[in-house]
């Protein structure tokens, strides 16, 4: 009773701070009716999440829940006019929770390695593992361009959409107007929580030189033998530890995923998705085929686990990352629902997921394919087949240098661009959707990283049974 009461009076004062501070206009007197209201619809959000659910469902659900509601209330909030108030206040959960998850994805990558790679000790057998992920990584990505070149070039969203050669204007005007006074909320967002929840080890390092020395250093302990044990129990008391950690800070999904789904449907623009409906189409369609290729033909048939199983197994990844559009942000959660929910071999998950995560991603170059050839056929440029080659090759490997975070992708299509002879700034065509397609290519990269887990631990000879308690 005591608990509650302390909660009940936490989330009054929060919901009210960030109430005032979102009716406080530069220069203006506060609106007091706007702050009661908002602080109210604040705390409901508190209560519901903190308090109602976890009461009634298990955290996958609760998540689910807090998938539905965001929609409809970023929904409530177009409707409103309450777009500023979803991205600049209610989001604020959304940032803390993605910066949380971020603040382990380093050391996580590192010691998760270190353990992989120690676990498996025999060179031989890491060698085996290792050629057999890469082979893994470029024939799934492979067939992902595949299929979305196949996509574009049969549905042709793109064709006798010369309206569309002006709209890149338009994402240079949407620039212009972020550039005014920021809100209160959006310097909470932006200066004042990745000031606080930053991660003070190995901040701002490049994955694969992370993955790199860990491999080194992984490969240098196994070699020690009996007397690199303690060094190697050390590690793996760390890896549990970094585990726990996420398993406390999923206790802030479902008010995080919340906020991320209202900002992301408030963001979005429906003339946007309605004059680009073709295009949002072929490239779900695309990212569905391979979902359904490698849930059926990797999972079912390559790796003998029934497909149900797996979904039920990776549903908490799934949510995570179709909410956060982050594979960093989503991979400690990948690493547990894969090793412990579905079952894999702990160290071929702990040495393949973290570099998937950072270099496998199938969705991402199915996406880049898509979005490149469907730019090519609003500017009514047929690309030949040699052509299309090229922007297959170079989608893989932009998909390998893309980082795993929201709107990856974009900071390199200009690469892809290129190879099709097509200007960078007619990515502004895209541009307004890709919020919610990168929702739709994260939930495929994760999975692929994952299924990549489960068949090479397969071929390996492990046996895929889930492990319901952390020892
Ligand atoms: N958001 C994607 C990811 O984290 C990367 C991308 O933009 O394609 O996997």
């Amino acid at each position: 009773m005591k608990r509650i009461g302390y909660a009940l009076g936490g989330i009054v004062l929060l919901s009210g701070l960030l109430g005032v501070a979102s009716a406080t206009r530069h220069d203006m007197p506060i609106d007091w009716g706007q702050a009661v209201s908002r602080g109210a619809i604040i705390a409901a959000a508190l209560v519901v999440f903190f308090l109602v659910l976890p009461r009634w469902l298990k955290l996958p659900m609760q998540i689910f829940v807090a998938m539905i509601s965001g929609v409809l209330a970023g929904w409530g909030f177009k409707l409103a006019g309450l777009e500023a108030f979803a991205i600049d206040y209610v989001n604020i959960f959304g940032t803390m929770f993605i910066l949380l998850l971020q603040l382990v994805i380093i050391p996580l990558i590192f010691v998760s390695i270190i353990c992989g790679v120690s676990g498996i000790g025999d060179p031989r057998r890491l060698g085996s593992v290792g050629f057999k992920a890469i082979g893994y990584y470029m024939c799934t990505t492979g067939v992902a361009v595949m299929i979305g070149l196949m996509c574009v070039n049969v549905i042709r969203p793109g064709a006798g959409r010369t309206d569309l050669q002006l709209s890149h204007s338009a994402a240079a005007q949407a620039a212009e107007a972020e550039q005014e006074q920021p809100s209160i909320g959006r310097v909470i967002q932006e200066d004042a929580l990745p000031t606080v929840i930053n991660n003070p080890i190995m901040a701002g390092q490049n994955p694969l030189a992370v993955i790199f020395l860990a491999i080194l250093l992984g490969g240098a302990l196994a070699s020690l033998g009996g007397r690199a044990k303690p060094a190697i129990e050390v590690f793996k008391v760390l890896d549990k530890a970094l585990i726990q950690l996420v398993l406390w800070i999923m206790l802030l999904a479902p008010i995080g995923v919340f906020a991320l789904m209202s900002k992301a449907i408030a963001e979005l623009g429906i003339e946007y998705v309605s004059s680009l409906a073709w295009y949002c189409v072929t490239v779900v369609a695309g990212l569905g085929l391979h979902f359904a290729f490698l849930v059926v033909v990797v999972v079912f048939v390559l790796a003998r686990v029934s497909p149900l199983r797996f979904l039920k197994g990776i549903a908490p990844a799934l949510e995570l990352s179709f909410s956060t559009s982050s594979s960093a942000a989503t991979l400690p959660v990948t690493i547990e629902c894969t090793s412990r929910r579905i079952g894999a071999d702990e160290n071929v998950t702990n040495f393949m997921l973290p570099i998937g995560a950072t270099v496998n991603m199938d969705g991402t170059a199915l996406y880049q394919a898509v979005a490149v050839l469907f730019i090519a056929q609003v500017l009514n440029k047929d690309l030949s087949m040699a052509e299309q080659f090229g922007v297959f090759m170079s989608a893989i490997m932009v998909s390998i240098g893309t980082a795993g975070i929201p709107g990856g992708s974009i900071a390199l299509m200009p690469l892809v661009l290129r190879q099709a002879g097509i200007d960078a700034q007619y990515i502004g065509i895209v541009i307004g959707l890709d919020r919610f397609l990168d929702m739709c290519r994260t939930l495929v990269n994760i999975t692929g990283d994952s299924v990549g887990a489960i068949v090479v631990s397969r071929s390996e000879g492990a046996e895929i049974a889930p492990r319901p308690e952390r020892e």
